[in-house]
């Protein structure tokens, strides 16, 4: 079983990926690189002065990986709860479980409806910390701020998931901060 299973693979879920795997929990990331980001030329991303979609995928995985988040170019086709995990199913019947759930699904939001997911118009609901009407379900990204879609955003959306859940591992508050060597 994983910790953490993350369904989308754009900036919103290995940003996610990046803080959990970073921070000592397993995490596998599923997607096929179908991110709406090989459209994008980045001008908008603060601390990055131009980059293409395709380019900062490229870098953001590597990133990832090297925190040690598994990422898996799979469709998941189905996705339950199993008492206090979930089961998730792909093409073909194979399935994994986990014991969180991030949903960056993007503009098509179809396992968050499946798993009952609440949603506002195109929208799924979600407190200040990711989560959503289901528990141990969070929704990043696109799929939760439709209107808002900016990689940056994204990005963010991830980060506050992953501390949330990193802090209820915890039982506390936790954030995610290193410092350049002392001199
Ligand atoms: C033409 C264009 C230009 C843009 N330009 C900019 C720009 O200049 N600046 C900017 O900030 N943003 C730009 N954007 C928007 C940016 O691309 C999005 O905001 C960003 O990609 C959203 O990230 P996300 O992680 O929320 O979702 P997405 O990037 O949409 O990622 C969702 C991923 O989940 C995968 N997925 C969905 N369901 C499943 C499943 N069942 N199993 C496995 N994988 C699944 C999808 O295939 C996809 O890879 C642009 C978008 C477009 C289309």
């Amino acid at each position: 079983m994983t910790d953490v299973a993350i369904i989308g693979d754009g900036p919103g879920g290995l940003s996610a990926a990046l803080f959990l795997a970073k921070n000592g929990l397993s995490t596998v990331v599923y997607g096929q690189d179908k991110t709406a980001m090989h459209w994008a030329l980045l001008k908008n991303y603060l601390g990055l002065e131009e980059i293409s979609g395709t380019d900062f995928q490229v870098v953001a995985k590597k990133q990832v990986e090297r925190f040690g988040a598994r990422l898996e170019s799979r469709h998941v086709d189905a996705v339950s709860r199993e008492g206090d995990q979930f089961r998730v199913t792909f093409e073909g019947g194979e399935s994994v479980t986990s014991r969180y759930l991030i949903l960056s699904e993007g503009k098509a939001p179809k396992l968050a409806q499946q798993l009952g997911v609440r949603f506002e118009g195109p929208a799924a609901v979600t407190d200040q910390n990711g989560q959503t009407s289901v528990p141990g379900v969070y929704a990043v990204g696109r799929l939760a701020r439709p209107a808002r879609s900016q990689a940056i955003i994204s990005a963010g959306d991830g980060a506050v998931v992953a501390l949330d859940i990193l802090s209820k591992e915890k039982g506390q508050a936790v954030v995610d901060w290193d410092s350049p060597p002392k001199s």
